[in-house]
């Protein structure tokens, strides 16, 4: 899969206030293609596993809370330079430092509910895939 895939959640603030569209229109116009895709739900089981490795940090709880609080759009998503120009797309963590046009900055927030998440690796983004998705899933 090299460097042309990265995963990402439309996050339950997203789902609850009507932006799946209009952040898939975003993302597909930037040129991602949309390898796989479905509306789910995480249970606190499966967001303590896929935040694993902020468990020590202060917003760990509220975090979890949020993320489990209703469905999810997770998706894997292709492109050359996947993970890199993803995270470009959505802007930084907090929305009040996302540049102009990117996802955060136009559909986030607060920096504990910011919409999107992106892979920050190439090896986060195989995982969290697999995480998500079975292999006939992908297409
Ligand atoms: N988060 C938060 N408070 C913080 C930092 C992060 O609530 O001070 C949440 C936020 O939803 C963020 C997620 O934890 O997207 C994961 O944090 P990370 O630093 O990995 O940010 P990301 O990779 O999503 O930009
Ligand atoms: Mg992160």
């Amino acid at each position: 899969m090299a460097n042309n895939i990265t995963f990402t959640m439309l996050k339950p603030d997203s789902v609850e206030k009507g932006n799946i569209g209009a952040i898939l229109e975003k993302i597909t116009s930037s040129g991602f293609r949309i390898v796989a895709m479905k509306l789910t739900q995480l249970t606190t089981a499966d967001a303590e596993a896929f935040y694993a490795i902020h468990k020590d940090r202060p917003f760990f709880g509220d975090l979890v809370t949020y993320m489990t609080r209703g469905p999810i759009v997770a998706a894997i998503l292709e492109k050359d330079n996947a993970v890199e120009d993803f995270r470009a797309l959505i802007g930084a963590t907090n929305p009040a430092e996302a540049a102009e046009g990117t996802i955060r900055n136009m559909f986030a927030d607060s920096i504990s509910e910011n919409a999107v998440h992106g892979s920050d690796s190439d090896d986060n983004a195989a995982i969290e895939s697999a995480f998500h998705f079975s292999g006939r899933e992908m297409f």
